[in-house]
């Protein structure tokens, strides 16, 4: 599933100033793994990054890539997601959103966060723990798996 050109754009732009911001190298392989994911609404996995990145840059290994998405993941610049099957998939989009994923073809949609009611939690039921954010993992079976039932 690729990006809309004009959110990758808007995304690699905003990934340029934090890095700025942030003191990060801007290095060849960080940016094309970045590019890469900006790119695929897919929420892919770190394989599927480096099978992606690979051709053009032959000198990438996949650890690269697993410490390239860690250091992201670190500075706030990439979210990675827990799935039910276990594999860390990761996802550029920093705007607050949900997540469906489909049972039957493993492939995680976004949701946006207007389309659920924020779940109204009472603070003293969680004993002190403070709230930030709210992410809520739907699962189900997508439209193109229901046809195929
Ligand atoms: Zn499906
Ligand atoms: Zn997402």
């Amino acid at each position: 599933m690729d990006t809309d050109p004009i959110a990758v754009e808007r995304r690699l732009a905003l990934f340029r100033r934090r890095c700025a911001e942030r003191g990060l190298a801007l290095t060849p392989q960080r940016l094309a793994i970045y590019h890469a994911l900006a790119g695929d609404d897919s929420h892919p996995t770190a394989e599927a990054l480096y099978r992606r990145v690979k051709p053009a840059m032959p000198s990438l290994s996949l650890g690269t890539v697993y410490r390239t998405l860690e250091l992201l993941q670190g500075h706030g610049l990439v979210t990675r997601l827990h799935t039910t099957d276990d594999t860390a998939r990761f996802d550029a989009e920093r705007g607050e959103h949900h997540h469906f994923i489909c049972t039957a073809c493993s492939r995680v949609f976004d949701v946006p966060e207007a389309a659920l009611p924020r779940p109204s939690v009472e603070p003293a039921a969680l004993g002190g723990f403070r709230v930030e954010a709210c992410r809520i993992q739907l699962l189900g079976v997508c439209p193109d798996c229901q046809r195929h039932v």
